[in-house]
This record gives structure tokens, sequence and C-alpha cells, in this order.
């Protein structure tokens, strides 16, 4: 490449590694001599078939997903499993919600539309607390949120209904511990690749639980039983996700390897980044330590007036996407997976440099 690209801290679509990017310009126009591209292949061919596999072999090997978990290539996003989880689990109708941020009170919105919807908890807090049904069909979390920076740094442990995990913003950042979970939904733009792709990991004993309502693309059964075929999956993002898979399986770092060394990564960036904003008088991040995200670093200049100065100098210093989400305002830093610690570090110089221009 002939200059370097700026580095981009978008929450989603978001930013992704260099080499698999090159690597699908380099296959564009014809894959592994078939003469086509992946976006002009059958979904049922022996080529498109391999890339699947590949892929999805992958991925459970990266988080070691359990042989009884199948995993879903599917569509709409997770703002669509909002609604398909329910119509696939909520089988008597009862729903517990931990409402810890944004997303979450989302997913409590559009469940209400399809079972009766408890509040578990209203702010991040220990599960001890929260008030859960022994007849609930579920518990929904969402693992890290994206839009108030709010990480679960351990799953909560429920043990009266399946948990169902939305980890659309930091799958694939850090294990994740099976035997807690039920069901695991992500959409693949914040962290795997690009939008278009939602990922669902569903234990096997909850795959025949469906409303009639729910529509047959969206069942988790028959998606399972067609390998995610029985409509045309996305087969373009699920090719490019699978390269990141392999990307992340041959990521070497601080002498560990594949999802060990993305997690060692993950942590000495969000380390630095928290280190620097606390250690400032002109920046502050508002969450408690124990529950800040390891991927979306949200902050505020306290002289909010400085806000336009700030993404302008920002956008000059090649540092892209750094405006928080609308309804928080302030910033946000996304360091997703594909970020290299030297945008971190860039990120870092530019805060006390303008810090030192305006504090
Ligand atoms: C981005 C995001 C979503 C929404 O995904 P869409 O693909 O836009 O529907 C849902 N949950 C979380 C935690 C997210 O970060």
């Amino acid at each position: 490449m002939s200059r370097p690209r700026p580095f981009n801290f978008s929450a989603g679509p978001a930013v992704l590694p260099e080499p698999v990017l090159g690597q699908v310009a380099e296959e564009m126009l014809d894959w592994h001599g078939s003469g086509m591209s992946v976006m002009e292949m059958s979904h049922r061919g022996r080529e498109f078939i391999s890339i699947y596999e590949a892929a999805e072999a992958t991925l459970r090997e990266l988080l070691a997903v359990p042989r009884e978990f199948r995993i879903l290539f599917m569509q709409g996003g997770g703002l669509g499993e909002n609604a398909v989880v329910p119509m696939n689990l909520a089988r008597t109708g009862k729903v517990d919600v931990a409402v810890t941020g944004s997303w979450s009170r989302k997913s409590a919105a559009e469940a209400r539309r399809y079972a009766d919807v408890q509040i578990a908890a209203e702010a991040f807090s220990p599960t001890a607390q929260w008030r859960l049904r022994e007849d609930a069909d579920y518990v929904h979390v969402c693992t890290n949120e994206t839009i108030d920076g709010i990480e679960f740094q351990e799953l909560p442990r429920i043990d009266t209904a399946p948990l169902v995990i939305d980890c659309s913003s930091h799958v694939l950042s850090r294990p994740i511990n099976w035997s807690r979970v039920g069901c695991a939904f992500a959409g693949a733009q914040k962290n795997i690749g690009p939008a278009g792709l939602t990922l669902v990991f569903v234990r096997e004993d909850l795959l025949d639980r469906a409303l009639p309502i729910c529509p047959s693309a969206f069942n988790y059964k028959v998606v399972a039983e067609h390998q995610s075929m029985f409509n045309t999956p996305p087969t373009f993002a699920i090719y490019v996700a699978g390269l990141v898979f392999q990307w992340i399986k041959n990521f070497s770092y601080a002498g560990k390897t594949g999802l060990a060394a993305i997690e060692q990564r993950n942590v000495e960036k969000a380390t630095l980044l928290y280190a620097a904003l606390d250690g400032s008088s002109l920046y502050e991040n508002r969450v408690a330590a124990e529950c800040r995200s390891r991927m979306n670093v949200p902050f505020y200049l306290k002289d909010e007036r400085l806000n336009d100065a700030f993404l302008a100098g920002a956008r000059e210093a090649q540092l892209l996407q750094l405006k928080g989400h609308k309804s928080v305002g302030g910033m946000r830093a996304s360091i997703y997976n594909a970020m290299p610690l030297e945008g971190v570090q860039a990120l870092i110089s530019y805060l006390q440099d303008f810090e030192k221009r305006h504090g």
C-alpha cells in the first residue's frame, strides 16, 4: 500500500485487519482459480461449501464451541435477533432482561412484542440482586454495551433459565464460558467482518421451542437442519469472516497465539487508553472500573465547547470516527481486535497534544 491508512475508531461497521482486506482485493476477480468472485458463486457449489465449512470449523476452534452448540450463519443483525430470539425461545412467553445500557434496553422493548418481559436489573449490578423468575424461558444480557462502554468481565451465572447473550461488539475478543450460555448472537460488523452476517450459537436442546409465528428463514431449527442454507446466506460476508477467523488463528503476540494473543493485546490496548484518560484533567471516562469495556471506550471532554476542535484535529492526525453515539454525546474510541496497538498509541499522543494546547 502506498501510504499508511488512517486509524479507524468506528463503533461499527468497523476496522478490519489490513491483511484480510488485501487478500479480499487479490481474490476479488478470481477466487483460487475458479474464474469467479466469491460474490458470483452458487452457495451450494463446492467452492463456496469449502469456504463455509472452513469458516465454521475455524470459528468453532477459536471459541472452543462445544459440540452440543450449533453455529448458525444468519441475517437480520443484532436488532433482528431481538425479535428472532423471543420468537425461537419464548415458548411460555416469559422473558427476563437485565438492562445494563442502550442495547439491552432495546432488546427488552422488542421482546415485549412477543413476550411478557420482566426487567431483571436496571443497571449493571451483581447477579444475586437481579429479579429473576423461576419459570422464565430465558434471561437476556448484553455482555458488551457498545454505546455505554460497559462489559461483563465474567458471564453471569443463571441457574433458573437459559442465558441468552448479545455479544455483538466483543465476540472473539476473549473466550466465552459456554457452560453458562444457552444461546449467543452477534452481528458481524463490529469484530468479525462486513455487515449483513449475524452469528448465532444455540444449544441443541433449545432448537425446538419456536413460536408458530416465527418465519422459517429465522427458525433456528430449520436453519440448523439446512446448515445455514435454508435460503441464500450472506456468502461474501461469510467469506470475509472466514478470513478474519484465520487471521485470529494465526495471530501471535507476547508469546501467545490465536484468541489468547488477541485477548492479551486487547487488554494492553484498553489498559493504556483508560490510564491516559484517567491521568488527564481534560478528559473523563464515567464507567466504573469493574465493568469498563475493552472494546468501546466512551469519553467526554470536560469542556464540551472543545468537541468540534477535538474531532477536526483528530481527523487531521488520521484518527477517524471518534465522535460518540448521538444518544450520549462526547467521544468514543472503539478499539476492536483489528485495531493495532500503534493505533491506540497514536490516539493517546493526540489526546496529550490536544490537552497541552487546550488544557
Ligand atoms: C451494533 C449492535 C447491535 C445492532 O446490530 P444491527 O446489526 O445494527 O442490528 C446489537 N447489539 C449490540 C450490542 C451492538 O453493538
